[in-house]
């Protein structure tokens, strides 16, 4: 029933203004408890699938629903998912803690403590969170700005890229933390250009070429049977 998933993509296709097709016939769905990776090279139209989830770019064609609620930009829906697609903004010179606060205080929503007590959790920095954030690592930086997106706990957590630069144990990081998120009936959505990384931070793959998508299924179905389609499409 697609009414209580908390996402459903049908059909979706994205025209940039020169007639491109960036992203053509595009159909997933992601479940509770699930770490979604959305995988291709680069160019496979990840990002811009990304940005009309987020109602930042508005689809040509196809839907979008969220927990059965279609998405248009601006639509109050958009509340449910939580999202980080640019670099991180933080400031070096403060602490986690109050980067964290400083953005929750720019979002003009109310802040719930408890809320913000379960992302810094989630996000493991434990209390690293009151160091200035100058000395965190690249990974730390990540999961710092991961946790701005987990503010106010939106059931889908749709992230571009997370792990891109990241090191193994950092990448290892990176899993406990959307594992931990995707629990309460929440789920995470990663894009990502490279098999290792989404093997490792995924429960489930949707394998994108050139705008649509090829293959789907938990990362051993489509690791231990879709080695050719990843081959095909992979940029390496
Ligand atoms: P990357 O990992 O490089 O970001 P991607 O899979 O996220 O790749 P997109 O950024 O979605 O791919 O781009 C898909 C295609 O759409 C590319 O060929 C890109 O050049 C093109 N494209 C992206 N944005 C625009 C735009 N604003 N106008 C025209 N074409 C665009």
């Amino acid at each position: 029933d697609a009414a209580g998933l908390p996402l459903v993509v049908r059909g979706l296709r994205k025209a940039y203004g020169d007639g491109y097709l960036a992203v053509r016939d595009l159909s997933f769905t992601v479940e509770p408890g699930q770490v979604v990776g959305l995988l291709g090279p680069n160019g496979a139209g990840k990002t811009t699938a990304l940005r009309m989830l987020m109602g930042l770019i508005r689809p040509t064609g196809g839907e979008i629903l969220v927990f059965g609620h279609r998405i248009r930009p601006g639509a109050p829906v958009l509340s449910r998912i939580g999202a980080f697609v640019e670099g991180p903004g933080l400031l070096p010179h403060l602490s986690g803690l109050a980067n964290l606060h400083r953005y929750w205080q720019a979002t003009g929503r109310p802040a719930e403590a408890a809320h913000l007590e379960e992302a810094l959790e989630i996000a493991g920095l434990g209390a690293a969170v009151h160091r200035q954030v100058k000395t965190y690592s690249q990974g730390m930086r990540q999961r710092l700005a991961i946790a701005q997106a987990m503010l106010g706990l939106p059931e889908l957590l749709v992230l571009d890229e997370p792990t891109n630069g990241l090191d193994p144990p950092q990448i290892a990081e990176m899993r406990a933390v959307l594992s931990r998120y995707a629990t309460n009936g929440r789920a995470v959505l990663v894009s990502s250009h490279l098999l290792a990384e989404v093997e490792q931070v995924c429960s489930h793959v949707v394998v994108m070429s050139k705008g649509t998508g090829v293959a789907a299924g938990t990362v051993a179905e489509i690791v231990g049977e879709g080695r050719s389609v990843l081959v095909e499409v992979s940029d390496g």
